[in-house]
């Protein structure tokens, strides 16, 4: 299937932090039939296996399943759902959005409510609504109510935005962070070929709260090369200076020379910029950002592992709506593949 409609299929499916299920079945199905062996392991995360030759370098691609999202905390006597955050949520965004409560009984639509502003005081109406003075009702007449339509505490909840293609060869659409990555690894499995490097193409679980799926994935992998497929923020709107971020969104993928949790191995910052010269593919150069990618934790890995990551530049990011554009995604798979087939010369 096309890139376009692997990330369409990604974008749409629930994959809320710990509940990584539809989207770790849609990248079973996706790696399939370019691997040559796919585990699931404890954690759950899903790792896609193409063998290499016996003795050339093993490499572990991670993009991260999960994505921010809610979780319901308590019902309250009226019916209306309390919630708690799942990684890291801009209070302001969520005011009015429309969401979906996943219970085992299936999808809830629902609407994020506050105290109408006609009632506020003027205090009130200038202060940011704290999620926890939010309030998802989903039309249940009361707690019972609530309950017969399959609420439970712990249920997840994401929002409900719809994959759709735009303007010149964009595309806006929900958990881009990480699903973007997602479709890379799998673009990345399916125009590989023969390579001599073992890849093990990895979707982990619960990065948003702490990379944790990826710390365990790796210690079983032990992987030789270690890259994280993920989106960065691209700074090409108003209110955002160049000196904030020079990264641009159409201008190809991003590398990270260092962030908050990880400074690229030189090696594999030079044989990235190296493979992508050599590609002529075009690309960005990103220090500073806040935050941090799964890359990190694979390069802490046991005795140490020379870990990168590659981004796509992606509009806002931690917003139920994020756009990206197809050529950067497209241009970040080429650059993953390209850059396994050089690895064996690197190391
Ligand atoms: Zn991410």
């Amino acid at each position: 299937m096309s890139l376009l409609k692997n990330l369409e299929k990604l974008s749409n499916a629930c994959g809320v932090v710990g509940r990584e299920e539809e989207v770790r079945n849609l990248m079973i199905e996706m790696l399939k039939p370019y691997a040559d062996e796919i585990v699931v392991d404890k954690l759950e995360n899903v790792i896609a296996i193409k063998k290499g030759k016996k003795g050339s370098p093993k490499v572990m691609l991670a993009a991260h399943m999960d994505e921010i999202g809610l979780m319901v905390k308590t019902i309250s006597k009226e019916g209306f759902l309390r919630f708690a955050k799942m990684g890291g949520i801009d209070d302001r965004i969520l005011l009015a959005q429309r969401v979906i409560v996943y219970t085992e009984k299936g999808m809830l639509p629902g609407v994020i409510g506050s105290k109408p502003p006609h009632i506020q005081k003027d205090a009130e109406r200038k202060k940011i609504v704290s999620f926890d003075e939010l309030f998802i009702d989903v039309g249940a007449e009361n707690r019972e109510d609530a309950a017969k339509m399959g609420v439970k505490i712990g249920d997840p909840i994401g929002f409900d935005v719809k994959f759709a293609e735009i303007g010149r060869n964009l595309v806006i659409g929900k958990a881009f962070d990480d699903r973007v990555g997602c479709a890379v690894i799998v673009e990345t499995l399916r125009k590989i070929g023969k390579t001599d490097c073992t890849i093990y193409a990895v979707g982990t679980v619960q990065e948003e709260v702490g990379l944790r799926g990826a710390t365990a994935a790796a210690f079983g992998i032990d992987p030789d090369v270690g890259i994280a497929l993920d989106v960065t923020v691209a700074g090409d709107v108003p209110g955002v200076k160049d000196t904030d971020t020079p990264v641009k969104m159409g201008k190809g993928p991003t590398l990270t020379v260092a962030d908050y949790g990880l400074i690229t191995h030189p090696k594999i910052l030079r044989l990235l910029k190296d493979t992508a010269k050599k590609s002529k593919i075009p690309y960005q150069l990103e220090t500073g950002l806040r935050g941090t990618t799964d890359a990190a934790r694979i390069s802490l890995t046991r005795q140490g592992v020379p870990s990168g990551t590659i981004t796509v530049p992606t509009r806002y990011i931690h917003s139920p709506t994020s756009m990206v554009n197809l050529g950067d995604v497209e241009k970040a798979a080429k650059l993953a593949t390209e850059a396994i087939k050089r690895i064996k010369k690197t190391f």
